[in-house]
């Protein structure tokens, strides 16, 4: 099995790249990509604990992006460090601390006080996404679940929520390329887009040097997983496949537990020197 999207505790994972990679080849994967928001900080400590279990080490980022007005999602797999990442990444980091703490001021304005320094004290994570504050408001008994803390606080157009200027599709597209990367649209059902403005945004992520797009994506269901595999064959575009698993206990999901690319589809592993045994 392959997995190639996944969150450590260095973005909004619940868990160190060690218990990943434990828990990686308790499901028996072969391949492992860590995709984490906007850092690379785990490549290092996961490149070590996959080794030592066997498994192949894909370094990933999740990047967050701008297209319109939407936030888009864009994977960068099996890239490099290099001055054009680690530059982007900077400009990032510092757009997500800058909204860390304009979230804890809205929250505040509502009556929900200390919430940056609480998360900072719980997490040692060195960013502070809205997961960390979805977890916190559920701790504080505001708000039952995480799906909550976005519907009624943190997702779009609620109290808490912060428009953020984060880097376009297409720069995101050039700086995983220029770090000899591919780049992959992130769970493209996710967005709340209509047919044609996903064909619209596949098309202008591929003019600019997109090269492939998660056909499976955590949990979906099958005529769902379907569409994607029909869009990415008609769009030419290679088809990716990841759990976005955050920590056990979360949800059903886990990693690698993904049901396999439907036939037809060029799976994003055949660039790479990956046996095609197995499943998936
Ligand atoms: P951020 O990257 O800090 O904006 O946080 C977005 C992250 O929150 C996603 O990557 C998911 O891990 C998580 N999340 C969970 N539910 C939602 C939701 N309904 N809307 C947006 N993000 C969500
Ligand atoms: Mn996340
Ligand atoms: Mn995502
Ligand atoms: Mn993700």
């Amino acid at each position: 099995m392959i997995d190639l999207h996944c969150h450590s505790h260095f973005s909004d994972g619940l868990h160190s790249p060690e218990a990943l990679a434990t828990l990686a080849s308790q499901q028996s994967l072969r391949v492992l990509a860590l995709t984490d928001h906007d850092s690379i900080e785990g490549w290092a400590e996961m490149a070590r604990f996959t080794a030592a279990q066997g498994i192949q080490f894909i370094p990933g980022i999740e990047f967050s992006t701008r297209w319109k007005k939407h936030d888009i999602h864009i994977l960068g797999l099996r890239l490099q460090s290099c001055a054009d990442l680690l530059a982007a990444l900077e400009i990032q980091q510092a757009r997500r601390k800058e909204r860390a703490l304009q979230i804890g001021d809205l929250l505040a304005q509502i009556g929900i006080q200390d919430a940056y320094q609480a998360c900072c004290a719980r997490d040692s994570a060195s960013q502070i996404g809205r997961l960390h504050y979805a977890r916190l408001l559920v701790e504080r008994g505001l708000v039952q679940d995480q799906q909550s803390a976005f519907t009624r606080y943190l997702g779009r157009g609620k109290p808490a929520y912060v428009p953020t200027d984060w880097i376009g599709v297409d720069e995101a597209v050039a700086v995983i390329r220029a770090a000899g990367g591919v780049p992959v649209v992130a769970h493209p059902l996710k967005y709340g887009l209509t047919r044609t403005k996903l064909i619209e945004l596949l098309k202008f992520f591929k003019e600019a040097g997109g090269m492939g797009m998660e056909v499976v994506s955590g949990i979906m269901q099958s005529h769902e997983i379907m569409a994607m595999a029909t869009m990415a064959r008609q769009l030419d575009l290679l088809a990716s496949s990841g759990s976005d698993f955050h920590g056990k206990g979360l949800s059903r999901l886990s990693l690698g537990c993904q049901p396999p690319l439907p036939s037809g589809c060029k799976p994003v592993w055949q660039l790479w020197d990956i046996e095609q045994q197995g499943s998936v």
